[in-house]
């Protein structure tokens, strides 16, 4: 099969033509459709994120259908089903974390497309317990970004709790993703963009929110809760100044530049910092739940397999005007 790896962080995927893997016990054998491409990706072949499996297939936001289950009486997807595959791949259901319902931090946990090979590729497997049926109402590139974007920061947005007053700092493909949902639900929302990015406030008001303004400007209200989607360490700090007592600041991304130092006082009175890491199987069945409903839209470009190079290097340097998805099958 043909599948774009991963050598060495820093350096081009390269197309090749590896073997088709096989599915072991509980195991789904994908025929993937179609794979997103999440900043996470570029965390990796940048060598942001320690120890990839190397040489590596990145992509977890997959989507494909099931060709062959590797031998297991009572999977919960059938040869033919179409199916998701996320970045939580694997864990050891017995550590303390994963006994908490907090499998999202198992100290064994295995990742796609980072320690566990991904869906840059005509074919992958998949452990079938951490894989998702998708709303038939999405098609094959409108599902592919709801499979990190959509999940993580869904999670991101459940940390805010029932927050009236929702910010977001960064209004990319997962903000956008979240505002929807944020909005069907009856949140006031607020967004931070780059200062002067005029273009991106008029769509997050055109999409609904209450305001929308520059990351150096501080709302006309204050905020119960405030997710940070971009991975500026200096927005931590201005967001906690955005918020009421008791506030929450929850960040989104795996990765961020260094938070300057601020003073107590903007953290008094209760007010929170957290992180969000990866997602728990709940986060992900409760997400499919509701985007049947939402119909929340995405903005995508497509890319074939072979130029996933071209999507990466375009998606650094901010050039894409919608999640970059990978097509498989371009006849
Ligand atoms: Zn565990
Ligand atoms: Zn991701």
């Amino acid at each position: 099969m043909r599948a774009m790896v991963l050598d060495k962080p820093r350096q081009a995927l390269q197309l090749r033509d590896v073997e088709k893997p096989r599915p072991s016990k509980g195991q789904l054998l994908v025929r993937i459709a179609t794979c997103a491409v999440c900043r996470t990706d570029l965390h990796v072949a940048d060598g942001e994120l320690p120890d990839p499996k190397l040489p590596l297939i990145p992509g977890h936001q997959i989507v494909g259908h099931v060709e062959e289950i590797g031998e297991e009486l009572n999977s919960k997807f059938q040869v033919g089903d179409r199916v998701g595959i996320p970045w939580l791949g694997w864990t050891d259901g017995k550590c303390a974390f994963c006994r908490s319902n907090r499998e999202n931090l198992c100290d064994q946990a295995r990742f796609t497309g980072y320690t566990i090979d991904g869906g840059y590729a005509e074919f992958t497997v998949a452990d079938a317990r951490f894989c998702f049926h998708l709303p038939d109402r999405y098609d094959d590139v409108e599902v592919a970004p709801l499979l990190c974007a959509g999940l993580i920061g869904y999670r991101s947005y459940r940390k805010t709790g029932d927050a009236r007053r929702l910010g977001m700092y960064g209004f990319g493909n997962a903000a956008h993703l979240i505002a929807q949902i944020a909005l069907y639900e009856g949140r006031d929302l607020f967004v931070f963009t780059r200062p002067g990015d005029m273009e991106t406030q008029q769509n997050a008001k055109a999409l609904g929110a209450n305001w929308a303004g520059g990351s150096d400007e501080l709302p006309p209200e204050k905020l119960d809760a405030a997710i940070i989607f971009a991975s500026v360490g200096p927005l931590v700090p201005a967001a906690l100044r955005a918020l009421a007592k008791g506030g929450i600041v929850v960040c989104g991304g795996i990765h961020m530049s260094d938070i300057p130092s601020f003073p107590y006082a903007d953290l008094w009175e209760e007010r929170i910092i957290t992180s969000v890491a990866n997602l728990t199987r709940r986060d992900g069945d409760e997400f499919f739940d509701i985007v049947p409903r939402v119909r929340v839209l995405t903005k995508t470009e497509t890319f074939r397999l072979e130029e996933a190079n071209v999507a990466l290097d375009r998606f650094r340097a901010g050039e894409l005007k919608g999640t970059a998805v990978l097509v498989m099958d371009v006849n």
